[in-house]
Order: structure tokens, then sequence, then C-alpha cells
């Protein structure tokens, strides 16, 4: 049960891989969101990635596999995990092969751009790392957290001007990804639907064909 989910920023690779990691019962891991949690403590992974995020552009591989090496081969990931985020370069790809790390599956979540442009400028976020949408995931309370109650925000990199970066990231540098696993055959494509629960439905039904 090691899955990677891939797709474009907006895609709703956190959200789908929160609601599969329920029935699995395996940890999610979201480099996007340790990332933010490093910059939150200001440790020395946080000052370094600060500039790369609030850019749009990838944080160093080095900087990110570090992060992902610790937790992979900690005891949590023992029964298996679901990738959200990374890998994000073939140099990242390539350093989880040399982990040892045996993936069964690769999800990519397909939307264009133009619809993550409309999306991303609904979406808001809690530090606790819920993700909600104001049209598409709203919460029961407008601005507040489900879990926790907490005032919902907009992430600093879902500026307009940032989210076309991380576009043009993630077209330049994250999609020939989906070569270099189609090649291995582990690719599998699922269109990212309008409402979450309609893209969950074909997630689980992709992720049943290959008996996940
Ligand atoms: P996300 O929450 O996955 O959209 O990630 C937010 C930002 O964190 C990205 O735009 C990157 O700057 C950085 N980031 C997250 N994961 C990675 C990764 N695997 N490699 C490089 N940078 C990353």
């Amino acid at each position: 049960m090691k899955l990677i989910f891939l797709g474009p920023p907006g895609a709703g690779k956190g959200t789908q891989a929160e609601r599969v990691i329920e029935r699995l019962g395996v940890p999610q891991i979201s480099t996007g969101e340790l990332l933010r949690r490093a910059m939150k403590e200001g440790s020395e992974t946080g000052v370094k990635a600060r500039g790369y995020i609030e850019s749009g552009a990838l944080v160093p591989d080095e900087v990110v596999n570090g992060i992902v090496r610790d937790y992979l081969l900690s005891d949590d990931c023992r029964r298996g995990f679901i990738l959200d985020g990374f890998p994000r370069t073939i140099a990242q790809a390539e350093a989880l092969e040399s982990m040892g790390v045996h993936i069964d599956a690769v999800l990519s979540i397909e939307v264009s751009d133009e619809k993550i442009i409309r999306r991303m400028s609904g979406r808001r976020v809690c530090e606790c790392g819920m993700s909600y949408h104001t049209e598409y995931l709203p919460p029961k309370e407008e601005g507040k957290c489900d879990k926790c109650g907490k005032p919902l925000v907009i992430r600093n990199d879902d500026a307009a001007e940032t989210v076309a970066k991380r576009l043009e990231t993630y077209h330049r540098q994250t999609e020939p990804l989906l070569d270099f696993y189609d090649r291995r055959g582990l690719l599998i494509r699922v269109e990212g639907q309008e409402k979450v629960e309609d893209t969950t439905a074909l997630v689980e039904k992709a992720l049943a064909a290959v008996g996940k």
C-alpha cells in the first residue's frame, strides 16, 4: 500500500489522499505540509524553504529528500503510506528508488490549467492542515475549520501570480514523472472532477482495479 499521488497544484491530491488514508489506515506524507510546518517553527529547513515556496519554485531536491527519507524509513511507514506532493522531480523519484522504497501505484489526478486557476482562488486552509474550498468543499461554518474551529486563511502561495508560476513549475519539472512512472507500469490517470466526492469515487475505482 505504497502510493504516490501526482498532479498540478490544486488538483486535489491532498484532499483525495486524506480520504484514502482513512480507509487504508496508513499515514499521508505531504512534503508541502512538512515544509510549511518547518517554516512556522523557524527551523533550518524552514528558513531554507521559505523563498522558494513563496515564489512558486520548488525547494531544492536535497532538502526535500532529507525530510522524506527520515520519515519513510521510520516505523510509522512500515505498513505503507501515501506520498502527496513528492516526488516532484525526476531526481526525487530516483532518490526514492535508491532508498529501496517499492511503490505499488502512482495516481495522477489530471485537471486543466484553466480549471486550476479558477479553483485556487477559492481554496482556504487551516493551520491544522485541513483544506477547504468556498464553493466545492465549504466548511460547516463559514471561515472556520470543521476539525479544530480555528479561522481559515488563504495560503500565501495561492495568490494568482504565484499560482501561474507553480503551474509553470509543474509542467516543466513534475510532468516528466508521468512518463517515468508509466514506463515502470505504475501510472494510473484519473480525471479530476468538479465535486470532491466524484473524484474520490474515480480514485477508489482506480485503486480497486490495482487491488489496493
Ligand atoms: P504543496 O502544498 O504540495 O502545493 O507544496 C507547496 C510548495 O512546497 C510547493 O510549491 C514547493 O515550493 C514546496 N514543495 C512541496 N513539495 C515539494 C517537493 N517534493 N519538492 C520541492 N518542493 C516542494
